[in-house]
């Protein structure tokens, strides 16, 4: 592979959970997002978009020059088809810039009710040979979100045969990307995430949105004949975490994945806070942009690779690996279900003046310390000192403890509305 071989720059995918992640996601420079609507979409808890929200949203991406996707990606009986195919108008209708589906039935029935809508098809459908893409593409998918079990090398080889054989790809997709990849979040250690795990541990289905993550609970070995006894596997005095993966994070090798030639970079997390939108998208968004600039030197910019390494060590995140994209079988955490992070979300700066700034409060912190705000389209990270907290009825404060509060404190120029504020733990 050579860095000829990065002809575009892809696409930054970020989740969007609400319409404020959404927002966040686009301020720190994602160039699309995908959110669920009110209908069909896995991730049943993550604060899914009405249809007049989501009308709202197509028209700021507009503006912006930005593209929402809006998920539909359960896996589909006969009882679903009609609400699909009504669902399916409706998006088209307002305008949204393609929808995610995963399986065959649903895919079918969107192209045939509103074969303008264009349709991505999901990673649930586990998407592993050039063959089944090929077969999408030819059949009015627009892009296809390859299986997370595959390694850089095959998906270098999907794309080589796609480039040969398939008529789509030779006339360009419209200038679409034709191919994404997941670049990092959480992998679940079912195969591309059809599972029946929720269904069967808490009654919840994780191929209808409503996963309760029991890979992520503790578990002991229990022998037939001795009912009550609970061997424990290893690890630790509380079990072991067997089936929890650790989450994937590209970062390092983002010259190798886009020399691939896939075309959309997506991030996971809708059901992640509006800080861990902002960082992880911020921190890719920088990585992308400079690795087609020069991958050759992304690749040997230790210093580079390192600060962006720190801002995703900054949120909320379990171990991180390279799943399967350099031929591992995928690695599991089976210490610990806990999360790890470097630094605590503080608040979200809403507006600012010379020199002082209103933040709306989301953890505590005390008068005089040290606070960290990451500011959309600033590489620095800038550093503020509390030197005052003053509430909103003008009081002093020593410490801003009440979440949601707003709080004025001391700020810097660069500052704008909107930026996340944290503190080095
Ligand atoms: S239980 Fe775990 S592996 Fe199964 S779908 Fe949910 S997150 Fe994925």
């Amino acid at each position: 592979m050579t860095m000829n071989n990065i002809k575009t720059k892809p696409e930054l995918l970020a989740p969007a959970g609400n319409f404020t992640k959404m927002k966040t996601a686009f301020m720190y420079g994602a160039d699309a997002v995908y959110m669920g609507g009110h209908f069909f979409s896995l991730r049943s808890q993550a604060g899914n978009f009405s249809s007049d929200e989501m009308r709202e949203a197509v028209k700021l991406a507009n503006s912006l020059g930005k593209k929402i996707y809006i998920t539909m990606n359960i896996i589909s009986r006969d009882s679903d088809l009609d609400r699909i195919a009504e669902y399916a108008r409706e998006l088209y209708e307002i305008g949204v810039h393609g929808v995610i589906v995963a399986d065959l039935g649903t895919f079918m029935l969107v192209r045939e009710t509103v074969p303008k809508l264009p349709v991505h098809v999901s990673t649930q459908a586990n998407n592993l040979n050039w063959r089944t893409i090929k077969f999408w593409l030819d059949n009015g998918a627009v892009r296809v979100n390859l299986a997370r079990e595959l390694s850089l090398e095959e998906i270098k080889g999907i794309n080589d045969n796609l480039i040969n054989n398939c008529e789509s790809v030779k006339n360009g997709n419209n200038g679409e990307p034709y191919l994404e990849a997941f670049v990092h979040g959480a992998m679940c250690m079912s195969f591309s995430g059809r599972c029946m795990l929720s269904d069967y541990m808490a009654g919840r289905s994780s191929n209808r949105g409503d996963c309760a993550q029991p890979c992520r609970w503790n578990y002991y070995v229990s022998e037939e004949r001795r009912p009550g006894e609970y061997i424990q596997v290893e690890d630790n005095e509380r079990g072991t975490f067997i089936f929890n993966s650790k989450d994937l994070c590209m970062a390092e090798y983002l010259p190798e994945l886009m020399e691939t030639g896939v075309g959309s970079l997506k991030i996971e997390g809708r059901m992640k806070s509006e800080f861990y939108t902002a960082v992880t998208v911020r921190a890719y968004r920088i990585a992308i942009d400079e690795c087609f600039k020069d991958p050759e030197g992304y690749r040997n910019n230790k210093e580079l690779k390192d600060e962006i390494m720190r801002e995703l060590c900054s949120v909320s995140h379990r171990d991180y690996s390279t799943g399967f994209y350099l031929g591992d079988k995928g690695e599991q955490i089976y210490t610990t279900s806990s999360y790890l992070r470097d630094t605590d979300f503080i608040g979200v700066v809403e507006e600012t003046s010379e020199n002082e700034m209103f933040l709306r409060v989301k953890g505590a912190f005390n008068k005089g310390e040290t606070l960290e705000v990451v500011v959309p389209g600033v590489r620095e990270i800038v550093t503020v000192n509390a030197e005052y907290i003053i509430n909103e009825k003008g009081e002093a404060l020593e410490r801003a403890a009440n979440p949601m509060a707003l709080v004025k404190i001391p700020s810097d120029k660069r500052i704008v509305p909107g930026s996340v504020v944290r503190r080095r733990i």
